[in-house]
């Protein structure tokens, strides 16, 4: 627990500033239906870490 984490947390994500991701619980992976995490880096993608499913994020 640190206090660095908190400054990155919003009412929509939960994020996880040592693996540089964020979850947002209301994204589901359309093929395994687990919770989806966001990475930011190197492009805005959703990767689901149960199937390996990438969805990359349009701005
Ligand atoms: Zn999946």
């Amino acid at each position: 627990m640190s206090k660095e984490g908190k400054k990155f947390r919003s009412a929509l994500y939960d994020v996880d500033p040592q693996k540089g991701v964020a979850r947002l619980k209301n994204r589901l992976c359309p093929k395994c239906g687990r919770a989806m995490a966001l990475h930011r880096h190197p492009v805005p993608r959703w990767h689901c870490g149960y199937c390996s499913y990438v969805e990359i994020v349009r701005s």
